[in-house]
């Protein structure tokens, strides 16, 4: 996807992630629910800046379009205490490159050079390509909002079973 593409998918991506991380019940619990979707756009959408950063210095789609970078992303709010939710902006990258585009990318680079991709998505020029950031969009959100929702509950139960109670 191009630029407009990213920003967009980490914008919609950020305010549903919002939304789920504090949903608003009431609406004293809206400026709660404004703070935290202002809190993760910034980053995210930093973060999903960060892959294309390739077509300039490197190789475009491998260089900062793989798991390493990614993983250090995930790792340097542990070591440094900033740049949390950034991963989130880099992940969905690589998901709106792989899912809504032709062409893959490198996730094994620098080990190896071969792109991945999926069977879904338009070429980048396409005039579907802002429908099908969207449906992409929509598919990472009910993936988020099934991990939030279900995981923890997933885990009470098996928890329970576990100690028989
Ligand atoms: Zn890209």
């Amino acid at each position: 996807m191009n630029k407009k593409g990213h920003v967009l998918n980490a914008v919609l991506l950020s305010i549903g992630l919002g939304y789920i991380l504090e949903p608003a019940t009431e609406l004293s619990a809206v400026p709660e629910t404004l703070w935290t979707m202002v809190a993760i756009t910034v980053p995210v959408t930093l973060g999903a800046m960060v892959p294309d950063i390739d077509t300039a210095f490197g190789t475009h789609r491998k260089t900062l379009h793989n798991l390493p970078l990614l993983i250090g992303f995930v790792a340097f709010p542990f070591y440094f205490g900033n740049l949390e939710y950034v991963w989130i902006g880099v992940l969905t990258h690589y998901v709106l490159d792989m899912a809504g585009s032709r062409r893959g990318i490198a996730l094994f680079y620098p080990l190896l050079s071969t792109e991945y991709d999926l069977p879904t998505g338009v070429p980048v020029s396409s005039r579907y390509a802002t429908i099908v950031t969207v449906l992409v969009t929509g598919v990472e959100l009910a993936v988020a909002a099934a991990i939030v929702f279900d995981v923890p509950q997933w885990g009470l139960e098996v928890g329970r079973q576990t100690l028989g109670i």
